[in-house]
C-alpha cells in the first residue's frame, strides 16, 4: 500500500507513532505543512516528503487543501494523521473533499483484501469495533499512544514541492494572532501515557494531584466541576466537552465518575481511583480503587513513588 501521512513541521511523539502505524501498511510519503524536519523523518523511515507551496499553517481548512493536493500527486491508498482535535477536523474535511471514508480515534490497523480495516473502541470502551473503509483513500486518524514510535533509519528523504490552490474555506480564515501556552514541563494531556485527574473532591487544591502527576511523569487533568470553578485551566478538562485521553494509566482523584467525564477515558488501559465514597460510580470501572480521603492517601503514595 502507498500511505500518505499528514504532519506539521515540529514532530512530537504522536506524529512519530502515526509514521510507525503507516509503515505497518506500506511505503510512506509525508506531507509536511511547514519546514520539514528531514533528519527526524529519515530516522523514522520516510523516504519522500511533499512540501506544499503555502505559508506554514495548522488551520484545518488549509491543511485539508494541502492534503487534497498531496493525494492527487501521490495517489495513496490511505491517509494517516494524528487523532487530535485539529487532526480530526482535517480528517473530516478531507473525507468530504475527496468523497471517501474516514475513521477517527483509531487504535489498530490492518489490510484485508486490499481494504483498510481500522479498529476503534466506542461506548466508553465497552465495544471494540472494526471499520472497513470501502471508498478510498482511507482517511485514518490514529489515537495517540495506540502505536509505538519506532526508528527505521534510512537516507535523507527526497523533497518534492507541491502547488496548492486554497479552497473557499481556507481563504475565509485569517489567523490574527497566536499565543503559545506557557510550558508546564508535563506532557500534553491528549498524548500522555499517564494522566492524573482531580475533581470536586480536591476541594480546589490541586497540589497533591500535581505532585502525583510529577512523581509518575504524567499530565494533569480535571473534571468540568474543577475547571468551571477555576481551580485549573479549562484545557485540563477531560470529558465529553473536553479532551479525550488514551493513557496507559489514568488516576482519578475525588471524581464521582459521571458519564460526561468517563466517556473520554475509553482508551485508558489501567484505571486507579481514590474516592471517600465507597458507592462512587467510578469504582465500577476501576482496576484498582482506594476508598479514602485523598488528602490522607496521596501523601503516602507520593512518598512511596519518590522513595522517600
Ligand atoms: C452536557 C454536559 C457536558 C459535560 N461535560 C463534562 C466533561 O466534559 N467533563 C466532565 O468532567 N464533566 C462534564 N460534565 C459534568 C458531569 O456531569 C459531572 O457533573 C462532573 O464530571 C462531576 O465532577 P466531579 O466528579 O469532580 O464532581 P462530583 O460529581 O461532585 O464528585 C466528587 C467526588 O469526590 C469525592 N470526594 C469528595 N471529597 C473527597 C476527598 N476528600 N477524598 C476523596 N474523594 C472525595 C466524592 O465522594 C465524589 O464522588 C458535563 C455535564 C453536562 C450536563
Amino acid at each position: 500500500m502507498n500511505v500518505l501521512v499528514v504532519l506539521p513541521s515540529v514532530l512530537t511523539v504522536p506524529h512519530l507513532e502515526v509514521i510507525a502505524a503507516a509503515r505497518t501498511l506500506g511505503s510512506v510519503t509525508a506531507l509536511v505543512v511547514g519546514d520539514p524536519d528531514l533528519a527526524m523523518l529519515a530516522r523514522h523511515g520516510v523516504p519522500r516528503v511533499l512540501v506544499p507551496e503555502m505559508p506554514p499553517t495548522t488551520e484545518p481548512a488549509a491543511v485539508a487543501d494541502a492534503a487534497v493536493a498531496a493525494v492527487e500527486a501521490s495517489r495513496p491508498d490511505a491517509v494517516l494523521l494524528v487523532s487530535s482535535f485539529a487532526g480530526k477536523a482535517v480528517a473530516g474535511r478531507l473525507a468530504v473533499l475527496l468523497d471517501c471514508g474516514a475513521v477517527t480515534d483509531v487504535t489498530g490497523l490492518r489490510v484485508e483484501d486490499g481494504v483498510v480495516v481500522a479498529s476503534k473502541p466506542v461506548l466508553q470502551g465497552s465495544w471494540a469495533t472494526e471499520c472497513a473503509v470501502t471508498r478510498g483513500p482511507a482517511v485514518i486518524a490514529v489515537r495517540p499512544t495506540a502505536f509505538e514510535a519506532r526508528e527505521e533509519p534510512g537516507g535523507t528523504p527526497e523533497v518534492v514541492t507541491l502547488p496548492v490552490t486554497p479552497g473557499a474555506a481556507a481563504r475565509a480564515v485569517t489567523v490574527e494572532a497566536r499565543e503559545a501556552r506557557p510550558a508546564s514541563g508535563r506532557p500534553p494531556l491528549e498524548e500522555a501515557r499517564v494522566v492524573v485527574a482531580g475533581g470536586r473532591g480536591t476541594d480546589g487544591d490541586f497540589t497533591l494531584v500535581e505532585e502525583l502527576a510529577d512523581a509518575l511523569g504524567g499530565a494533569v487533568g480535571a473534571t468540568r466541576v474543577a475547571t468551571d470553578e477555576g481551580w485549573i485551566d479549562h484545557a485540563a478538562q477531560i470529558g465529553q466537552t473536553g479532551v479525550t485521553i488514551s493513557p496507559r494509566l489514568y488516576v482519578g482523584l475525588g471524581i464521582s465518575g459521571a458519564i460526561h467525564h468517563t466517556a473520554a477515558l475509553q482508551g485508558a488501559e489501567t484505571i486507579v481511583v481514590v474516592n471517600s465514597d465507597p458507592d462512587a460510580r467510578i469504582f465500577g470501572m476501576a482496576d484498582f480503587g482506594v476508598v479514602g480521603d485523598l488528602r490522607e492517601v496521596l501523601p503516602t503514595a507520593i512518598a512511596a513513588l519518590r522513595g522517600t
